[in-house]
């Protein structure tokens, strides 16, 4: 379909975006032998009967946790109004089930306090204040019921994505440095997650949305054929 493929530039970012996990998976050997490194380390600690000091990269470790505890509440209040405002029912339903998995997200992360023996806190991430409020902007200056509200509702919703494959990679890096396999293994699974949704909204994108919305302005029987042709 020609149209799809001249649309697809847009929502390229989002493949390419994958760069920001390979903190995740490409350098897992080199960290599992900084994790040996560190964990001996600690064992020296415990066996002297010192009470174990946070170092100045575990504060960082909690200080990103502390981050993304509140970016994932924060979204879980924003996601159901981007759903309310989507216009196609595979946006909505693809913002519903993120929704459900973002609440997975904050539990794990509350996990993951706890497994460091810490309360779950969080910390105001202004970079997903922002990118929400973005997302407003959209809804705020595009015509309810319209392809092109869908199409930067997408673009919003991956730029979101992308901030949190980022920090979930990083996250599970910084784990399995530290010794904390149990915490990565938690972090990766939610970086799959994310993954997973950015890529579905890349493929809403390609073949339906942003075909549609390039359309949108024209007469109405060559947007009706349009529709025919993506249905
Ligand atoms: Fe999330
Ligand atoms: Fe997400």
């Amino acid at each position: 379909m020609k149209t799809a493929t001249k649309k697809t530039s847009t929502n390229k970012n989002a493949t390419t975006g994958r760069q920001a996990a390979p903190q995740a998976s490409t350098n897992g050997k080199q960290s599992k032998a900084a994790f040996t490194k560190s964990q001996s380390r600690n064992e020296e600690d415990t066996t002297a009967g010192k009470e174990k000091q946070e170092t100045r990269f575990e504060k960082l470790l909690l200080d990103l946790m502390k981050d993304i505890y509140w970016a994932e509440e924060h979204l879980v209040e924003a996601l159901p109004k981007m759903a309310e405002a989507a216009t196609t029912a595979e946006l909505q339903e693809a913002f519903e089930d993120h929704l459900h998995q973002t609440q997975r997200h904050v539990k794990r992360l509350e996990k993951a306090f706890s497994l460091l023996g810490k309360k779950a806190e969080s910390k105001k991430c202004a970079a997903m204040e922002g990118l929400v409020k973005e997302a407003e902007e959209v809804i705020k200056s595009t015509d309810e019921g319209s392809m092109t509200r869908d199409a930067g509702l997408i673009i919003s919703a991956q730029k979101v994505e992308h901030y949190e494959i980022a920090t979930y990679g990083s996250l599970v890096q910084v784990a399995l440095t530290l010794g904390h396999d149990e915490l990565a293994d938690l972090f990766e699974k939610t970086l799959n997650e994310e993954e997973r949704t950015d890529h579905r909204l890349t493929v809403i994108a390609e073949s339906e949305v942003n075909p549609l919305a390039d359309q949108e302005d024209e007469p109405e029987e060559v947007y009706a054929e349009m529709e025919e042709e993506v249905a």
